[in-house]
Protein backbone atom coordinates (compact mmCIF):
# COMPACT_ATOMS: atom_id res chain seq x y z
CA UNK A 1 0.00 0.00 0.00
CA UNK A 2 1.42 3.71 -0.99
CA UNK A 3 0.72 4.86 2.16
CA UNK A 4 2.43 2.81 4.81
CA UNK A 5 5.28 2.56 2.31
CA UNK A 6 5.70 6.34 1.81
CA UNK A 7 4.46 6.90 5.58
CA UNK A 8 7.41 4.04 6.91
CA UNK A 9 4.32 2.28 8.71
CA UNK A 10 3.00 -0.97 7.44
CA UNK A 11 3.25 -2.84 4.24
CA UNK A 12 0.11 -4.70 2.95
CA UNK A 13 1.10 -8.27 1.66
CA UNK A 14 0.54 -8.93 -2.05
CA UNK A 15 -2.62 -8.99 -4.58
CA UNK A 16 -3.85 -11.92 -6.67
CA UNK A 17 -5.72 -12.58 -9.63
CA UNK A 18 -6.61 -15.68 -11.54
CA UNK A 19 -9.16 -15.88 -14.72
CA UNK A 20 -10.39 -18.88 -16.64
CA UNK A 21 -12.49 -18.57 -19.67
CA UNK A 22 -11.51 -15.35 -21.65
CA UNK A 23 -9.78 -14.69 -24.92
CA UNK A 24 -8.46 -11.14 -23.07
CA UNK A 25 -7.02 -12.76 -20.16
CA UNK A 26 -3.86 -10.80 -20.31
CA UNK A 27 -5.69 -7.46 -20.67
CA UNK A 28 -7.97 -8.18 -18.15
CA UNK A 29 -5.62 -9.61 -15.76
CA UNK A 30 -3.68 -6.49 -16.40
CA UNK A 31 -6.70 -4.29 -15.38
CA UNK A 32 -6.90 -6.59 -12.15
CA UNK A 33 -3.66 -5.90 -10.63
CA UNK A 34 -3.97 -2.45 -11.67
CA UNK A 35 -7.20 -2.28 -9.35
CA UNK A 36 -4.98 -4.30 -6.60
CA UNK A 37 -2.10 -1.94 -7.02
CA UNK A 38 -2.18 -0.93 -3.63
CA UNK A 39 -2.12 -4.16 -2.21
CA UNK A 40 1.33 -4.67 -3.47
CA UNK A 41 4.19 -2.19 -5.29
CA UNK A 42 7.30 -4.20 -5.26
CA UNK A 43 6.80 -6.40 -8.43
CA UNK A 44 4.39 -7.58 -10.20
CA UNK A 45 3.93 -10.40 -12.82
CA UNK A 46 1.51 -12.20 -14.78
CA UNK A 47 1.72 -15.95 -16.22
CA UNK A 48 -1.26 -16.92 -18.82
CA UNK A 49 -1.70 -20.14 -21.28
CA UNK A 50 -3.43 -20.98 -24.56
CA UNK A 51 -4.11 -24.43 -23.28
CA UNK A 52 -0.37 -25.74 -24.62
CA UNK A 53 2.19 -23.07 -23.52
CA UNK A 54 2.19 -20.55 -20.85
CA UNK A 55 3.85 -17.58 -21.08
CA UNK A 56 5.43 -15.54 -18.32
CA UNK A 57 6.39 -12.42 -17.38
CA UNK A 58 7.72 -10.61 -14.10
CA UNK A 59 8.68 -7.36 -13.38
CA UNK A 60 10.12 -4.51 -10.40
CA UNK A 61 7.92 -1.78 -9.82
CA UNK A 62 4.37 -0.55 -10.68
CA UNK A 63 1.85 -2.57 -13.33
CA UNK A 64 1.80 -0.03 -15.54
CA UNK A 65 5.26 0.31 -15.79
CA UNK A 66 5.90 -3.69 -16.06
CA UNK A 67 2.98 -4.61 -18.49
CA UNK A 68 1.99 -0.68 -19.68
CA UNK A 69 4.46 -0.69 -22.66
CA UNK A 70 2.60 -0.42 -25.53
CA UNK A 71 2.01 -4.06 -27.56
CA UNK A 72 3.47 -6.29 -24.42
CA UNK A 73 0.41 -7.19 -23.69
CA UNK A 74 -0.57 -8.81 -27.02
CA UNK A 75 2.23 -11.09 -26.53
CA UNK A 76 0.88 -12.96 -24.01
CA UNK A 77 -2.15 -15.27 -25.45
CA UNK A 78 -4.65 -17.25 -23.78
CA UNK A 79 -7.51 -17.93 -22.32
CA UNK A 80 -6.61 -18.16 -18.48
CA UNK A 81 -3.97 -16.37 -16.50
CA UNK A 82 -2.72 -15.69 -12.36
CA UNK A 83 -1.64 -12.79 -12.05
CA UNK A 84 0.20 -10.69 -8.57
CA UNK A 85 1.34 -7.76 -6.91
CA UNK A 86 3.87 -8.05 -4.38
CA UNK A 87 5.28 -6.57 -1.01
CA UNK A 88 7.93 -8.88 0.53
CA UNK A 89 7.24 -10.09 4.12
CA UNK A 90 9.40 -13.25 3.40
CA UNK A 91 12.15 -13.40 0.91
CA UNK A 92 13.78 -10.24 -0.23
CA UNK A 93 13.01 -7.43 -2.64
CA UNK A 94 14.47 -8.99 -5.63
CA UNK A 95 12.86 -10.11 -9.13
CA UNK A 96 13.85 -13.70 -8.81
CA UNK A 97 11.09 -13.76 -5.43
CA UNK A 98 8.62 -12.03 -7.92
CA UNK A 99 5.73 -13.56 -8.55
CA UNK A 100 3.51 -15.82 -10.19
CA UNK A 101 6.50 -18.46 -9.56
CA UNK A 102 6.61 -20.95 -12.55
CA UNK A 103 7.93 -24.08 -12.67
CA UNK A 104 8.15 -27.05 -14.98
CA UNK A 105 8.17 -30.77 -13.37
CA UNK A 106 7.14 -33.89 -14.20
CA UNK A 107 3.83 -33.32 -15.06
CA UNK A 108 4.47 -29.97 -17.14
CA UNK A 109 4.29 -26.61 -15.77
CA UNK A 110 2.62 -24.64 -12.77
CA UNK A 111 2.56 -21.27 -12.23
CA UNK A 112 1.59 -20.04 -8.14
CA UNK A 113 0.70 -16.67 -6.78
CA UNK A 114 -0.01 -16.32 -2.91
CA UNK A 115 -1.18 -13.70 -0.89
CA UNK A 116 -0.12 -14.15 3.00
CA UNK A 117 2.58 -15.95 4.49
CA UNK A 118 3.44 -19.61 6.28
CA UNK A 119 4.39 -20.12 9.45
CA UNK A 120 6.16 -22.81 8.83
CA UNK A 121 8.51 -22.08 6.09
CA UNK A 122 11.81 -22.35 7.77
CA UNK A 123 10.99 -25.95 9.11
CA UNK A 124 9.77 -26.94 6.27
CA UNK A 125 12.68 -25.35 4.31
CA UNK A 126 15.02 -27.29 6.64
CA UNK A 127 13.56 -30.37 5.96
CA UNK A 128 13.02 -30.50 1.95
CA UNK A 129 16.58 -29.23 1.43
CA UNK A 130 17.65 -32.00 3.56
CA UNK A 131 16.15 -34.04 0.97
CA UNK A 132 17.54 -32.75 -1.79
CA UNK A 133 15.29 -29.73 -2.76
CA UNK A 134 16.93 -26.60 -4.27
CA UNK A 135 14.98 -23.29 -4.23
CA UNK A 136 15.76 -21.07 -6.59
CA UNK A 137 14.01 -18.09 -4.18
CA UNK A 138 13.53 -16.95 -0.60
CA UNK A 139 9.95 -16.86 -0.30
CA UNK A 140 7.39 -19.53 1.44
CA UNK A 141 5.56 -19.53 -1.65
CA UNK A 142 7.70 -21.48 -3.69
CA UNK A 143 7.97 -24.03 -0.97
CA UNK A 144 4.21 -24.50 -1.96
CA UNK A 145 5.05 -25.23 -5.35
CA UNK A 146 7.93 -28.10 -4.30
CA UNK A 147 5.42 -29.67 -2.24
CA UNK A 148 3.14 -29.97 -4.76
CA UNK A 149 5.55 -31.04 -7.76
CA UNK A 150 7.23 -33.84 -4.89
CA UNK A 151 3.39 -35.65 -4.73
CA UNK A 152 2.43 -38.23 -6.60
CA UNK A 153 -1.32 -38.26 -5.83
CA UNK A 154 -3.16 -38.53 -8.83
CA UNK A 155 -3.92 -34.82 -9.88
CA UNK A 156 -3.59 -31.51 -9.56
CA UNK A 157 -6.41 -30.73 -6.96
CA UNK A 158 -5.01 -33.65 -4.85
CA UNK A 159 -1.23 -33.00 -4.91
CA UNK A 160 -2.41 -29.63 -3.74
CA UNK A 161 -4.03 -30.53 -1.12
CA UNK A 162 -1.50 -33.17 -0.36
CA UNK A 163 1.16 -29.93 -0.42
CA UNK A 164 -1.08 -27.65 1.52
CA UNK A 165 -1.55 -30.27 4.00
CA UNK A 166 2.29 -29.90 5.16
CA UNK A 167 1.92 -26.40 5.66
CA UNK A 168 0.18 -23.92 8.17
CA UNK A 169 -0.15 -20.02 8.22
CA UNK A 170 -2.10 -17.63 5.76
CA UNK A 171 -2.45 -18.41 1.62
CA UNK A 172 -4.85 -17.05 -0.36
CA UNK A 173 -3.94 -19.01 -3.44
CA UNK A 174 -4.19 -18.83 -7.15
CA UNK A 175 -2.63 -21.83 -9.24
CA UNK A 176 -2.22 -22.54 -13.31
CA UNK A 177 -1.81 -24.93 -15.19
CA UNK A 178 -2.21 -25.14 -19.37
CA UNK A 179 -6.04 -26.09 -18.38
CA UNK A 180 -6.92 -24.59 -15.36
CA UNK A 181 -7.06 -22.16 -12.98
CA UNK A 182 -7.44 -23.71 -9.14
CA UNK A 183 -7.74 -21.13 -5.91
CA UNK A 184 -7.56 -22.10 -2.10
CA UNK A 185 -8.08 -20.13 0.36
CA UNK A 186 -6.53 -21.36 4.12
CA UNK A 187 -8.86 -23.52 6.13
CA UNK A 188 -8.58 -19.76 8.63
CA UNK A 189 -9.54 -17.28 5.68
CA UNK A 190 -7.19 -15.09 7.16
CA UNK A 191 -6.66 -13.55 3.91
CA UNK A 192 -9.43 -12.06 1.37
CA UNK A 193 -10.19 -13.71 -1.91
CA UNK A 194 -13.75 -13.63 -4.05
CA UNK A 195 -14.95 -15.45 -7.05
CA UNK A 196 -16.46 -13.53 -10.05
CA UNK A 197 -17.84 -14.16 -13.46
CA UNK A 198 -17.49 -11.91 -16.75
CA UNK A 199 -19.75 -13.54 -19.46
CA UNK A 200 -18.40 -17.20 -19.13
CA UNK A 201 -15.36 -16.66 -17.57
CA UNK A 202 -14.75 -16.90 -13.78
CA UNK A 203 -12.00 -14.77 -11.74
CA UNK A 204 -10.75 -15.64 -8.57
CA UNK A 205 -9.31 -12.03 -7.12
CA UNK A 206 -8.03 -11.34 -3.39
CA UNK A 207 -10.51 -8.01 -3.48
CA UNK A 208 -13.53 -7.04 -5.50
CA UNK A 209 -12.02 -3.89 -6.68
CA UNK A 210 -10.66 -5.92 -9.08
CA UNK A 211 -13.97 -7.24 -10.63
CA UNK A 212 -15.43 -4.15 -10.72
CA UNK A 213 -12.74 -2.60 -13.51
CA UNK A 214 -13.30 -5.86 -15.48
CA UNK A 215 -17.19 -5.20 -15.42
CA UNK A 216 -16.84 -8.78 -13.76
CA UNK A 217 -20.16 -9.98 -11.20
CA UNK A 218 -19.04 -10.71 -7.49
CA UNK A 219 -20.70 -14.04 -6.96
CA UNK A 220 -19.09 -14.57 -3.22
CA UNK A 221 -16.47 -14.68 -1.03
CA UNK A 222 -14.29 -18.19 -1.61
CA UNK A 223 -14.63 -19.76 1.83
CA UNK A 224 -11.87 -20.55 4.70
CA UNK A 225 -10.63 -24.34 3.61
CA UNK A 226 -12.50 -24.12 -0.06
CA UNK A 227 -10.42 -24.89 -3.19
CA UNK A 228 -11.79 -24.10 -6.41
CA UNK A 229 -11.36 -25.24 -10.09
CA UNK A 230 -12.13 -23.36 -13.24
CA UNK A 231 -11.47 -25.28 -16.19
CA UNK A 232 -13.04 -26.17 -19.53
CA UNK A 233 -16.10 -27.66 -17.06
CA UNK A 234 -16.46 -24.68 -15.65
CA UNK A 235 -16.85 -23.78 -11.63
CA UNK A 236 -15.92 -26.61 -9.39
CA UNK A 237 -15.88 -26.03 -5.80
CA UNK A 238 -14.20 -28.77 -2.96
CA UNK A 239 -14.27 -28.69 0.31
CA UNK A 240 -10.59 -30.59 1.70
CA UNK A 241 -9.77 -29.34 4.18
CA UNK A 242 -11.66 -29.17 8.04
CA UNK A 243 -12.42 -25.77 8.70
CA UNK A 244 -10.39 -23.90 11.57
CA UNK A 245 -11.88 -20.98 13.52
CA UNK A 246 -11.94 -18.03 11.68
CA UNK A 247 -9.28 -15.68 12.01
CA UNK A 248 -10.18 -13.39 9.19
CA UNK A 249 -7.56 -10.21 9.07
CA UNK A 250 -9.36 -7.29 11.13
CA UNK A 251 -6.69 -4.76 9.57
CA UNK A 252 -8.08 -5.40 6.07
CA UNK A 253 -10.98 -3.39 6.93
CA UNK A 254 -8.85 -1.08 8.77
CA UNK A 255 -6.35 0.14 6.75
CA UNK A 256 -5.47 -2.32 3.88
CA UNK A 257 -8.45 -3.40 1.70
CA UNK A 258 -9.66 -0.42 -0.60
CA UNK A 259 -12.78 1.40 0.55
CA UNK A 260 -14.86 -0.11 -2.56
CA UNK A 261 -14.01 -3.45 -2.12
CA UNK A 262 -16.03 -6.02 -0.64
CA UNK A 263 -14.13 -8.46 1.67
CA UNK A 264 -15.04 -11.38 4.14
CA UNK A 265 -18.64 -10.41 3.02
CA UNK A 266 -19.26 -6.95 3.86
CA UNK A 267 -18.59 -3.67 1.65
CA UNK A 268 -15.44 -2.04 3.38
CA UNK A 269 -16.62 1.30 3.07
CA UNK A 270 -19.77 1.18 5.19
CA UNK A 271 -17.18 -0.65 8.20
CA UNK A 272 -14.95 1.59 7.84
CA UNK A 273 -17.25 4.39 8.64
CA UNK A 274 -18.43 2.52 11.17
CA UNK A 275 -14.85 2.50 12.94
CA UNK A 276 -15.05 6.22 12.44
CA UNK A 277 -18.48 5.98 14.52
CA UNK A 278 -17.26 4.24 17.12
CA UNK A 279 -14.33 5.61 17.30
CA UNK A 280 -16.02 9.02 17.57
CA UNK A 281 -18.34 7.64 20.54
CA UNK A 282 -15.72 6.61 21.88
CA UNK A 283 -12.91 9.16 21.69
CA UNK A 284 -14.98 12.59 21.45
CA UNK A 285 -13.33 15.83 21.23
CA UNK A 286 -13.62 19.67 21.01
CA UNK A 287 -13.04 20.46 17.25
CA UNK A 288 -13.78 23.21 15.03
CA UNK A 289 -13.18 20.83 11.99
CA UNK A 290 -11.99 16.93 11.35
CA UNK A 291 -8.90 16.22 8.73
CA UNK A 292 -8.00 12.42 7.67
CA UNK A 293 -4.33 11.33 7.33
CA UNK A 294 -5.25 10.51 3.22
CA UNK A 295 -6.02 8.27 1.89
CA UNK A 296 -6.74 5.33 3.95
CA UNK A 297 -8.11 7.16 7.01
CA UNK A 298 -10.79 9.14 4.44
CA UNK A 299 -13.48 6.66 5.37
CA UNK A 300 -12.91 6.33 8.83
CA UNK A 301 -12.61 10.00 9.07
CA UNK A 302 -16.23 10.44 7.42
CA UNK A 303 -17.80 8.25 9.73
CA UNK A 304 -15.64 10.53 12.32
CA UNK A 305 -17.39 13.75 11.72
CA UNK A 306 -20.98 11.94 10.74
CA UNK A 307 -21.30 10.90 13.92
CA UNK A 308 -19.61 13.59 15.90
CA UNK A 309 -21.07 16.45 14.36
CA UNK A 310 -17.63 18.01 13.22
CA UNK A 311 -16.82 19.32 10.11
CA UNK A 312 -15.02 17.05 7.43
CA UNK A 313 -12.52 19.44 6.00
CA UNK A 314 -9.42 18.57 3.15
CA UNK A 315 -6.48 19.73 5.65
CA UNK A 316 -3.86 17.50 4.12
CA UNK A 317 -3.21 17.09 0.38
CA UNK A 318 -1.52 13.80 -0.16
CA UNK A 319 0.77 13.86 -3.33
CA UNK A 320 0.21 10.83 -5.11
CA UNK A 321 2.75 11.24 -7.83
CA UNK A 322 5.83 10.13 -5.19
CA UNK A 323 6.46 6.58 -5.82
CA UNK A 324 9.25 4.11 -6.23
CA UNK A 325 11.80 5.87 -4.35
CA UNK A 326 10.19 4.65 -1.16
CA UNK A 327 9.61 1.25 -2.01
CA UNK A 328 12.56 0.50 -0.02
CA UNK A 329 12.24 2.47 3.05
CA UNK A 330 15.30 2.99 5.53
CA UNK A 331 15.42 5.55 8.45
CA UNK A 332 16.64 7.83 5.99
CA UNK A 333 13.32 8.22 3.63
CA UNK A 334 11.11 7.88 6.32
CA UNK A 335 12.09 11.04 8.11
CA UNK A 336 11.83 12.93 4.58
CA UNK A 337 8.84 10.53 3.42
CA UNK A 338 5.96 13.02 5.62
CA UNK A 339 6.86 16.13 4.22
CA UNK A 340 7.06 14.77 0.99
CA UNK A 341 3.94 12.88 0.74
CA UNK A 342 1.29 14.87 2.44
CA UNK A 343 1.13 19.26 2.29
CA UNK A 344 -0.88 21.04 4.64
CA UNK A 345 -3.58 23.50 3.85
CA UNK A 346 -3.38 26.54 5.67
CA UNK A 347 -6.24 27.67 4.72
CA UNK A 348 -8.55 25.42 6.22
CA UNK A 349 -6.10 24.68 9.07
CA UNK A 350 -4.62 28.06 10.36
CA UNK A 351 -6.71 28.80 14.14
CA UNK A 352 -8.46 25.86 14.36
CA UNK A 353 -8.70 23.37 16.63
CA UNK A 354 -8.70 20.02 14.37
CA UNK A 355 -8.97 15.98 15.00
CA UNK A 356 -6.95 14.42 13.02
CA UNK A 357 -8.00 10.62 12.54
CA UNK A 358 -5.33 7.75 11.13
CA UNK A 359 -5.50 4.30 11.01
CA UNK A 360 -2.75 3.33 13.31
CA UNK A 361 0.83 4.24 14.88
CA UNK A 362 3.35 2.18 13.89
CA UNK A 363 6.43 3.41 15.74
CA UNK A 364 5.04 7.12 16.51
CA UNK A 365 7.60 8.73 14.51
CA UNK A 366 5.39 9.82 11.93
CA UNK A 367 2.67 10.82 13.71
CA UNK A 368 4.94 12.93 15.27
CA UNK A 369 5.84 14.45 12.45
CA UNK A 370 2.76 15.15 11.29
CA UNK A 371 1.07 16.80 14.41
CA UNK A 372 4.79 18.87 14.08
CA UNK A 373 3.69 19.82 10.50
CA UNK A 374 0.41 20.88 11.90
CA UNK A 375 1.39 23.12 14.43
CA UNK A 376 3.69 24.67 11.80
CA UNK A 377 0.46 26.04 9.63
CA UNK A 378 -1.11 27.85 13.16
CA UNK A 379 -3.59 25.22 14.45
CA UNK A 380 -4.30 25.46 17.87
CA UNK A 381 -5.00 22.61 19.13
CA UNK A 382 -4.25 18.57 17.13
CA UNK A 383 -6.51 16.02 19.00
CA UNK A 384 -4.98 12.82 17.15
CA UNK A 385 -7.73 10.00 16.61
CA UNK A 386 -6.62 6.37 15.77
CA UNK A 387 -9.34 4.49 14.46
CA UNK A 388 -7.91 0.96 15.48
CA UNK A 389 -6.43 0.03 18.59
CA UNK A 390 -3.20 0.22 20.19
CA UNK A 391 -0.50 -2.04 17.78
CA UNK A 392 1.25 -4.02 20.52
CA UNK A 393 2.22 -7.30 18.24
CA UNK A 394 3.81 -8.35 14.93
CA UNK A 395 1.56 -9.77 12.71
CA UNK A 396 3.13 -13.56 11.26
CA UNK A 397 0.51 -13.91 8.61
CA UNK A 398 1.37 -11.68 5.50
CA UNK A 399 1.54 -8.34 7.16
CA UNK A 400 4.86 -6.58 7.58
CA UNK A 401 4.35 -5.05 10.60
CA UNK A 402 7.56 -4.61 13.03
CA UNK A 403 9.15 -6.47 16.11
CA UNK A 404 7.22 -5.15 19.20
CA UNK A 405 10.43 -3.35 20.47
CA UNK A 406 9.76 -0.90 17.03
CA UNK A 407 6.03 -0.88 18.19
CA UNK A 408 5.60 2.37 20.06
CA UNK A 409 2.81 0.92 22.02
CA UNK A 410 3.87 -2.36 23.28
CA UNK A 411 6.57 -0.34 25.63
CA UNK A 412 4.89 2.90 26.05
CA UNK A 413 1.15 4.87 27.78
CA UNK A 414 -1.12 6.06 25.56
CA UNK A 415 -0.31 9.25 27.63
CA UNK A 416 3.71 8.63 26.87
CA UNK A 417 2.33 7.91 22.86
CA UNK A 418 0.34 11.75 23.25
CA UNK A 419 3.63 13.16 24.95
CA UNK A 420 6.11 11.62 21.98
CA UNK A 421 3.84 12.89 19.34
CA UNK A 422 3.18 15.84 20.65
CA UNK A 423 -0.95 15.89 20.40
CA UNK A 424 -2.92 17.92 22.66
CA UNK A 425 -5.34 14.60 23.15
CA UNK A 426 -5.06 11.10 21.85
CA UNK A 427 -7.49 8.48 21.79
CA UNK A 428 -7.58 5.12 20.09
CA UNK A 429 -10.56 3.08 19.11
CA UNK A 430 -10.70 0.18 21.53
CA UNK A 431 -10.79 -3.64 20.84
CA UNK A 432 -14.34 -4.11 21.67
CA UNK A 433 -15.29 -1.18 19.80
CA UNK A 434 -13.27 -2.60 17.10
CA UNK A 435 -14.81 -5.65 17.15
CA UNK A 436 -18.58 -4.13 17.66
CA UNK A 437 -18.23 -2.06 14.29
CA UNK A 438 -17.11 -4.91 11.58
CA UNK A 439 -19.54 -6.86 10.66
CA UNK A 440 -19.63 -11.07 10.97
CA UNK A 441 -19.04 -12.47 14.42
CA UNK A 442 -15.88 -11.10 16.86
CA UNK A 443 -14.26 -14.77 17.27
CA UNK A 444 -14.40 -14.55 13.00
CA UNK A 445 -11.28 -12.39 13.45
CA UNK A 446 -7.70 -12.80 14.03
CA UNK A 447 -6.91 -9.88 16.03
CA UNK A 448 -3.43 -10.77 16.96
CA UNK A 449 -1.59 -7.12 16.15
CA UNK A 450 -3.53 -5.81 19.19
CA UNK A 451 -4.11 -8.77 21.68
CA UNK A 452 -0.85 -10.93 21.19
CA UNK A 453 -3.73 -13.64 20.89
CA UNK A 454 -2.15 -15.62 17.92
CA UNK A 455 -4.17 -18.65 16.54
CA UNK A 456 -1.64 -20.04 14.81
CA UNK A 457 1.22 -20.17 16.32
CA UNK A 458 5.20 -20.16 14.16
CA UNK A 459 7.36 -23.07 14.80
CA UNK A 460 5.37 -25.17 17.46
CA UNK A 461 7.17 -27.88 19.43
CA UNK A 462 7.45 -31.41 17.16
CA UNK A 463 6.65 -29.51 13.97
CA UNK A 464 9.64 -30.52 12.42
CA UNK A 465 9.52 -34.24 13.18
CA UNK A 466 5.32 -34.32 11.73
CA UNK A 467 7.14 -32.08 8.77
CA UNK A 468 9.60 -34.64 8.46
CA UNK A 469 6.79 -37.22 8.72
CA UNK A 470 4.91 -36.10 6.06
CA UNK A 471 7.51 -35.15 3.76
CA UNK A 472 8.92 -38.74 3.91
CA UNK A 473 5.11 -39.87 3.08
CA UNK A 474 5.50 -37.83 0.13
CA UNK A 475 9.03 -39.24 -0.99
CA UNK A 476 8.00 -42.80 0.09
CA UNK A 477 5.07 -42.71 -2.39
CA UNK A 478 7.42 -41.36 -5.41
S1 LIG B 1 -1.95 -10.10 13.24
FE1 LIG B 1 -3.06 -8.20 12.65
S2 LIG B 1 -2.38 -7.73 10.55
FE2 LIG B 1 -1.84 -9.89 10.98
S3 LIG B 1 -3.56 -11.12 10.23
FE3 LIG B 1 -3.94 -10.72 12.40
S4 LIG B 1 -5.19 -8.82 12.40
FE4 LIG B 1 -4.23 -8.98 10.37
Amino acid sequence: MNDSVIRGRLKEACGIFGIYGHSQAAELTYLGLYALQHRGQESTGMVTSDGEQMYHHRGMGLVADVFGKKGLLKTFPGHLAVGHNRYSTTGGTLLVNAQPILIRYKDGPLAVAHNGNLVNTQQLREVMERDGSIFQTTTDSELIVHLVARSKKENLSERIIEALGCVRGAYSLVFATPEAVIGVRDPHGFRPMCLGQLDDAYVLTSESCALDIINAEYLRDVEPGEMIVLNEDGVQSFRPFARRQNSFCIFEYIYFARPDSIIFKENVDKARRRLGHQLAQEQPAEADIVISVPDSSNTATLGYSEESGIRFELGLIRNHYVGLTFIHPSQATRDKGVLIKFNPVRGVLNGKRIVVVDDSIVRGTTSMKLVNMLRQTGVREVHFRVSAPPLTHPCFYGIDIPTREELIASSHSVEEIRHFIGADTLGYLSLEGLLKAVPNRADDYCTACFSGEYRVLPNTAGEKEVLERKTFAVKRSQ
